[in-house]
């Protein structure tokens, strides 16, 4: 019950001090040439000094943009990532780029599994599972994505076509992210309603849970799709979201560092 001081007005009950930690990773796909993705860095690690320490921020650039990226984000509050990595550490894969590549420029966080890359590169459940594996191997922490697609929405098979992403997608010792991403969601401006991202993580959050083999269950779920500064806020309230995958928004200092403050306000 509300406390009633003697002048007559009503204080609020005590707020949970806990706060919880939220990841906002941008996936800059395959944008960016040197001079653009230079003055975006710059302007993120600029716009990010002062935010709350509970919100972690990482960029994926692409490979090429990497070690330029590092550079200026040495000494921010912004962690480097990538968009893909291969299963083995080194040897005759031409054009590929091996997960201990990533970690020699200080690469934290590895996105594997993409929708965009299961469509494009036929990447199976087992191929991400090998590369989640890889990512580990070299201290990476995997951003594992799954989705549904609309018509497997539509005909009501979201959580199951999930549950069989989740079982061949992850290690049985899996220690990183998973990200949510409806396919319908992604870059199509039709972000999943609160409703939707609420019964979908937290159905993930079980199936992951009773997945994993190892002690500690506390995976981290983002949410991505088309999720910009209006959105953040009410995504980031969600109890079983721990952060959101950000494309099109992750391209402009304004709308990325926006989100953070969205998560600011609805975290603090
Ligand atoms: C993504 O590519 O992971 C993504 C979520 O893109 P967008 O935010 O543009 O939908």
């Amino acid at each position: 019950m509300p406390q009633q001081p003697d002048d007559g007005t009503v204080e609020s009950p005590p707020r949970d001090r806990t706060i919880r930690r939220c990841l906002i990773a941008g996936n800059w796909k395959m944008n960016g040439l040197c001079a653009q993705s230079r003055s975006l860095a710059e302007a993120l690690a600029d716009g990010s000094e002062d935010l709350p320490p509970f919100i972690d921020l990482t960029i994926c650039p692409p490979f090429t943009q990497i070690a330029a990226v590092g550079d200026i984000l040495a000494g921010s509050r912004i962690r480097l990532g990538a968009q893909d990595c291969h299963v083995a550490s080194a040897g005759a894969f031409t054009g590929d780029i091996s997960a201990a590549m990533l970690a020699d420029l200080n690469v934290r966080y590895v996105i594997v599994g993409h929708s965009e890359r299961r469509l494009h590169h036929f990447e199976t459940d087992e191929l991400v599972n090998a590369k989640a594996r890889a990512a580990i191997e070299a201290d990476l922490t995997p951003i594992v994505c799954i989705g549904e697609t609309s018509e497997e929405r539509d005909a009501g098979i979201a959580h199951e076509r999930l549950s069989a992403q989740i079982a061949t997608s992850l290690p049985a010792n899996f220690r990183g992210v998973v990200a949510y991403e409806p396919i319908w969601a992604i870059g199509t401006g039709r972000t999943a309603s609160i409703q939707e991202i609420e019964e979908t993580t937290a159905h993930i959050r079980a199936a992951v849970a009773a997945h994993l083999e190892t002690d500690d269950k506390s995976v981290p779920i983002l949410y991505g799709g088309s999720v910009t500064a209006r959105d953040a806020a009410s995504i980031l309230s969600i109890n079983s979201v721990g952060g959101v995958l950000v494309g099109g928004a992750s391209l402009a200092a304004d709308s990325f560092l926006g989100i953070a403050l969205a998560a600011q306000e609805a975290l603090s």
